[in-house]
């Protein structure tokens, strides 16, 4: 009896393993064809200074939407992308298209805004990277200046050296940078100090109870603090509430993006609502 017991749930146990790890691998096949069959698409999430409600930036942000499965969160396949390496074609196609859809906003003289991409651990790392977003560039006669990436603290922490280096020859080009999910990792500060960077995303994690929980405020108007202080600009992820965005705005934070003003959309989408591009002067 206790035998059968056993083998039954060393089956339960061997077989949940089998279908987490299949469904692993099928997506990591399916990756590897979802940019021959056109599969990944770019939305734009809006980002407005606080102050002036101008819209001041998009946030690129991939979707995956699989002809069979349907759509596939970033959430769930950027980790297989990275942990396979086929996160470097991928982001070479995401700055491609991004490069592209910012030089035709610039073409289509809409009011000059900055273009946000997120660069993911390996790409950032990657020998090629650097040279990669020089060719692209020049074939699309984009000025950088109209580009800012995003890198979690996490990987600028995971090699502080590294980093640097990368982060400085993204300077010399004139691409500003953007430190992402900022308060997740575990930030030096003391390199934060001497890091080129133009820009703190506060994760949204610290945004969620910012109307109510303390411990958050304090964080939130530290952070706020030190960006002021280091001349970096401030960007709260995650806004989703008008307490939230009043709040944030009252504190000096200088740009929001979240839910309360934009939820993330085809850049057709964004063109069209030309009127929503100024936020109600009542906010
Ligand atoms: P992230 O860069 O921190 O992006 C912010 C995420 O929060 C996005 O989720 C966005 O849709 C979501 N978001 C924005 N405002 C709100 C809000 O008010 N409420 C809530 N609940 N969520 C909000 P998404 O698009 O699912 O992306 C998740 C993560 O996947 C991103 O975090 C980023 O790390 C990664 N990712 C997304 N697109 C790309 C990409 O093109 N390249 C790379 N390397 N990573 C990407
Ligand atoms: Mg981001
Ligand atoms: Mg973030
Ligand atoms: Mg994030």
């Amino acid at each position: 009896n206790l035998a059968k017991k056993s083998g039954t749930n060393y089956e339960i146990y061997h077989s949940e393993y089998g279908i987490q790890l299949s469904k692993k691998i099928k997506i990591e096949n399916d990756l590897r064809n979802a940019l021959d069959k056109n599969e990944f698409q770019m939305h734009y999430q809006s980002q407005f200074d606080l102050n002036t409600g101008k819209l001041i930036g998009l946030e690129a942000l991939i979707r995956w939407k699989h002809l069979k499965e349907g759509f596939i969160p970033p959430s769930e396949f950027i980790p297989i992308a990275e942990e396979s390496g086929l996160i470097v074609e991928i982001g070479n196609w995401i700055m491609s298209e991004v490069f592209k859809q910012a030089k035709a906003w610039l073409d289509q003289g809409l009011e000059p805004i900055q273009f946000s991409i997120n660069i993911s651990s390996k790409q950032f790392k990657d020998e090629g990277f650097i040279n990669r977003v020089k060719s692209l560039l020049k074939e699309t006669n984009l000025p950088p200046k109209v580009l800012n990436f995003e890198i979690t603290e996490t990987v600028l922490m995971e090699n502080i050296k590294k980093a640097l280096d990368v982060i400085e020859q993204l300077k010399e080009i004139g691409i500003c940078i953007a430190i992402d999910d900022f308060g997740t990792g575990y930030s030096s500060l003391s390199y934060l100090r001497n890091l080129p960077v133009d820009r703190l995303k506060i994760d949204k994690c610290f945004i969620d109870e910012i109307t109510k929980h303390h411990g958050d405020q304090v964080i939130v108007r530290a952070i706020i603090d030190l960006g002021k202080q280091l001349g970096m600009s401030i960007v709260a992820e995650g806004v989703e509430l008008l307490e939230q965005h009043n709040y944030l705005r009252e504190k000096g934070c200088i740009i929001g993006q979240g839910y309360f003003y934009h939820r993330p959309s085809p850049i057709e989408a964004i063109i069209d609502s030309k009127v929503k591009m100024i936020l109600a002067n009542n906010l």
